[in-house]
């Protein structure tokens, strides 16, 4: 059985743990590795190497650090096929997705190439009669990111461009459940020039995770996962002095107005809710019309939908299935246990994807799509986040309605309206408390340039990822005041708060 290990100053390192969890094809149900769990030695060596390698890479120059990533860019885009094919293999969604979420990755990478402009500071002569101020973004020194399974690829891109371009170095603790592409993302970086010791992977769980958010040389901590453990996360790391910004979980509204577009609405809410089968945090699992009308017209063209919905293996021969299995056989269960739920808590039933047929593919975490209709927002199936391939309808009789039922949920990650109304709109944008927000667009996710963070127990901390906020995040700010030999002739003693 294959193991995989962690990646520390440039090479892979067997460790001495005795713990491992299993890697398995969702696909297939057949386990694929195993992964060796850090022990909190082995982390502590992973951050000392990292702060090592700090004193050389925060002085070089952000040209030569953008050089670098511009590289690593090439190398990931020669590699794409590759990585998809070691994304789909380990999380099970389909090649084309997995090729869509390394790409979003990169832009990420392509936003991070501009860090000699975006780290330049600011700059103000005579603030006072012969004195200047400047300020400028110094690099933390070590900082630490901790990745959920459902983007192994994209979410650490979130973190470790923009970190690595400020001048930090890194260490990354991805999720257990699909480490291979973290690690093979690491070689790829030494490849393009990244010194040893900048980059580390250290593969684990709670006991690897407990010494990046204790450990003084770590100064900052991102995190990607589920809302109890982003709270635990924001609490501890904090409490220990770091910088935090921890991203929890989500369950995403799509309203739509009379008004809207019912086919281009239908299709794209197809795509948000079924597409990597529900395990994105900006999925969309709640669908919201407003009116009688609209919530009948919704409801056939789904049930239209969902039969055609193909589900089937992330890797085939020939056009991609729609989506894949599920991440684990436990997940699946979980999902499986929450369409009972929703059944015992009244809600109608009307697919169920429990029925769904895939076909031989051995004993993969296969589930088909399913719909509810008429779900409330006391029922578990609305409160709390499934994370799987289940769209519940949420019927409301007017805009006032959906907002406040969306504005009263405990998750504000993103949210979408669809209608042809612009002061409805406008009005959505205003008063949803959400932190991402589209219009006519199902999957409202930043661009890299801008940043990605939802609102309530979606995150936990001011800063969101990548973007601006990424770059505030992983730098801080120092500003000198200076005057230089006309000015301190001055012998005079001054007591009062110097004023310009
Ligand atoms: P998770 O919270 O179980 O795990 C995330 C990371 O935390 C993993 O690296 C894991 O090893 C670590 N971890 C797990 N338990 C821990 C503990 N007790 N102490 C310390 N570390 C621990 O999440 P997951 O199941 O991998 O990912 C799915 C979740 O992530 C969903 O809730 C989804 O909404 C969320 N997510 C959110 C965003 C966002 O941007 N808000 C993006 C992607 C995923």
């Amino acid at each position: 059985m294959k193991t995989l290990s962690n990646y520390v100053n440039g090479e892979f390192s067997a460790g001495q743990s005795q713990r491992t969890s299993p890697v398995y094809n969702p696909a297939t149900g057949e386990q694929s590795a195993q992964v060796a769990l850090a022990t909190a030695n082995e982390t502590r060596e992973a951050v000392r190497i990292a702060d090592e390698a700090f004193a050389a890479w925060s002085k070089t120059s952000p040209l030569k650090r953008a050089r670098i990533l511009f590289k690593f860019k090439a190398l990931v885009e020669e590699n794409i096929d590759e990585l998809a094919r070691l994304i789909s293999s380990e999380h099970g969604k389909v090649f084309s997705d997995a090729k869509g979420e390394v790409t979003r990755g990169l832009e990420v990478v392509e936003f991070a190439c501009g860090i000699p402009h975006l780290q330049k500071g600011e700059h103000s002569m005579n603030v006072g009669t012969g004195v200047d101020s400047y300020s400028m973004m110094q690099p933390l020194g070590v900082c630490a990111g901790i990745s959920p399974f459902n983007f192994p690829a994209m979410v650490p891109m979130w973190m470790f461009p923009i970190a690595l371009a400020c001048g930090n170095t890194f260490v990354m603790k991805p999720s257990e459940k699909d480490p291979s592409t973290p690690l093979r993302l690491a070689e790829l970086l030494k490849e393009a020039g990244l010194p040893d010791g900048v980059f580390n992977v250290v593969n684990g769980d709670k006991e690897a995770v407990d010494v990046l958010l204790t450990d003084e040389r770590v100064q900052a901590v991102s995190f990607v996962g589920s809302t109890p453990i982003a709270e635990y996360i924001y609490a501890t790391a904090s409490k220990h002095g770091k910088r935090v910004q921890a991203l929890g979980g989500a369950k995403n509204h799509m309203v739509i107005m009379p008004d809207a577009d019912l086919d281009q609405a239908v299709s794209a809410l197809m795509g948000a809710a079924y597409g990597s089968a529900g395990e994105r945090c900006m999925a969309i699992s709640v669908a919201v019309p407003v009116g009688e009308d609209t919530a009948q017209r919704l409801r056939e063209k789904l049930v239209t939908e969902l039969d055609n919905l193909t589900v089937g293996p992330g890797l085939v021969d020939g056009p991609d299935n729609d989506m894949g299995p599920l991440i684990t056989r436990e997940h699946r269960d979980k999902v499986a246990g929450y369409i009972q739920i929703g059944v015992d808590e009244g809600a109608e039933l009307v697919v169920d994807g429990r029925r769904t047929e895939v076909g031989a593919t051995g004993d993969g975490y296969f589930i088909g799509g399913s719909l509810f209709d008429h779900v409330t927002p006391s029922m578990r199936i609305h409160s709390e986040e499934i994370f799987g391939p289940v769209l519940a309808i949420a019927r409301v009789a007017s805009f006032d309605e959906a907002v406040s039922m969306i504005n009263a949920h405990e998750y504000g990650n993103g949210t979408a309206i669809f209608t042809r109304d612009g002061d409805a709109a406008r009005q959505y944008c205003e008063q949803i408390q959400v932190g991402m927000v589209g219009v006519n667009v199902p999957i409202p996710v930043p661009m890299a340039f801008h940043s990605f963070g939802g609102w309530k127990r979606s995150l936990f901390g001011p800063l969101h990822m990548h973007g601006p906020d990424g770059v505030r995040f992983y730098t801080r700010m120092k500003t000198i005041t200076q005057r230089w030999p006309s000015g301190i002739r001055d012998e005079t003693n001054h007591f009062t708060m110097p004023t310009m």
